[in-house]
Protein backbone atom coordinates (compact mmCIF):
# COMPACT_ATOMS: atom_id res chain seq x y z
CA UNK A 1 0.00 0.00 0.00
CA UNK A 2 1.08 3.49 -1.15
CA UNK A 3 1.66 6.10 2.04
CA UNK A 4 0.67 9.67 0.36
CA UNK A 5 0.77 11.88 3.59
CA UNK A 6 1.13 9.96 6.66
CA UNK A 7 -1.72 8.12 7.20
CA UNK A 8 -0.81 4.54 6.77
CA UNK A 9 1.26 5.04 10.00
CA UNK A 10 -2.47 5.27 11.96
CA UNK A 11 -3.97 1.95 9.76
CA UNK A 12 -5.36 -0.89 12.17
CA UNK A 13 -3.36 -3.10 9.99
CA UNK A 14 0.17 -1.24 10.26
CA UNK A 15 1.53 -3.94 11.97
CA UNK A 16 -0.01 -7.27 10.57
CA UNK A 17 0.95 -9.64 7.92
CA UNK A 18 -0.16 -7.85 4.74
CA UNK A 19 -1.52 -11.25 3.17
CA UNK A 20 -4.56 -11.13 5.28
CA UNK A 21 -6.11 -8.56 3.22
CA UNK A 22 -5.69 -10.28 0.27
CA UNK A 23 -6.81 -13.62 1.25
CA UNK A 24 -10.21 -14.92 0.31
CA UNK A 25 -10.56 -17.51 2.48
CA UNK A 26 -13.94 -16.60 4.45
CA UNK A 27 -12.29 -17.02 7.94
CA UNK A 28 -9.62 -15.20 7.17
CA UNK A 29 -11.43 -12.74 5.07
CA UNK A 30 -13.63 -11.89 8.70
CA UNK A 31 -9.94 -11.47 10.51
CA UNK A 32 -9.35 -8.33 7.39
CA UNK A 33 -12.44 -7.00 7.86
CA UNK A 34 -12.35 -6.45 11.76
CA UNK A 35 -9.55 -4.49 11.36
CA UNK A 36 -11.04 -2.55 8.94
CA UNK A 37 -14.19 -1.81 10.89
CA UNK A 38 -12.66 -0.21 13.71
CA UNK A 39 -9.76 1.59 11.45
CA UNK A 40 -9.07 5.25 11.58
CA UNK A 41 -7.96 5.98 8.30
CA UNK A 42 -10.27 4.18 6.70
CA UNK A 43 -11.57 7.03 4.36
CA UNK A 44 -8.24 7.27 2.99
CA UNK A 45 -7.31 3.72 2.57
CA UNK A 46 -10.45 3.79 0.30
CA UNK A 47 -9.43 6.85 -1.55
CA UNK A 48 -6.27 5.38 -2.49
CA UNK A 49 -7.93 1.85 -3.87
CA UNK A 50 -10.19 3.97 -5.79
CA UNK A 51 -7.17 6.04 -7.12
CA UNK A 52 -5.73 2.93 -8.48
CA UNK A 53 -8.64 0.98 -9.26
CA UNK A 54 -7.58 -1.75 -7.36
CA UNK A 55 -9.37 -5.23 -7.97
CA UNK A 56 -7.82 -7.31 -5.18
CA UNK A 57 -7.47 -7.38 -1.50
CA UNK A 58 -9.73 -5.53 0.66
CA UNK A 59 -10.08 -2.06 1.01
CA UNK A 60 -11.84 0.09 3.46
CA UNK A 61 -13.53 -2.82 4.56
CA UNK A 62 -14.59 -3.34 1.50
CA UNK A 63 -13.84 -6.75 -0.95
CA UNK A 64 -12.17 -5.51 -4.22
CA UNK A 65 -13.04 -8.51 -5.58
CA UNK A 66 -16.48 -8.74 -4.74
CA UNK A 67 -17.76 -6.57 -7.69
CA UNK A 68 -21.09 -5.20 -6.04
CA UNK A 69 -17.85 -3.98 -3.04
CA UNK A 70 -15.78 -3.21 -6.19
CA UNK A 71 -18.59 -0.55 -7.85
CA UNK A 72 -18.50 1.63 -4.73
CA UNK A 73 -14.75 1.00 -3.64
CA UNK A 74 -14.00 2.48 -6.96
CA UNK A 75 -16.00 5.57 -6.31
CA UNK A 76 -14.81 6.32 -2.99
CA UNK A 77 -15.60 8.49 -1.03
CA UNK A 78 -19.21 7.00 -0.35
CA UNK A 79 -21.61 9.53 -1.81
CA UNK A 80 -22.80 10.70 1.59
CA UNK A 81 -18.92 11.77 2.86
CA UNK A 82 -18.56 15.07 1.55
CA UNK A 83 -15.97 15.47 -0.96
CA UNK A 84 -15.04 18.96 -0.49
CA UNK A 85 -15.58 21.89 1.78
CA UNK A 86 -18.39 24.07 0.79
CA UNK A 87 -17.28 27.24 -1.01
CA UNK A 88 -17.41 30.49 1.64
CA UNK A 89 -18.70 33.55 0.52
CA UNK A 90 -16.02 36.17 0.37
S1 LIG B 1 -9.25 0.29 6.25
FE1 LIG B 1 -8.52 -1.80 6.48
S2 LIG B 1 -7.06 -2.15 4.78
FE2 LIG B 1 -7.43 0.06 4.96
S3 LIG B 1 -5.75 0.81 6.24
FE3 LIG B 1 -7.48 0.37 7.60
S4 LIG B 1 -7.24 -1.75 8.32
FE4 LIG B 1 -5.87 -1.43 6.55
Amino acid sequence: MIDIDGWRSHAACLHEVTDLWFDEDPAIETAALAYCAVCPVRQQCGEVASAYKEEVGIWAGLRAYVPEEREILHAYPPAHVPNQLPETRQ
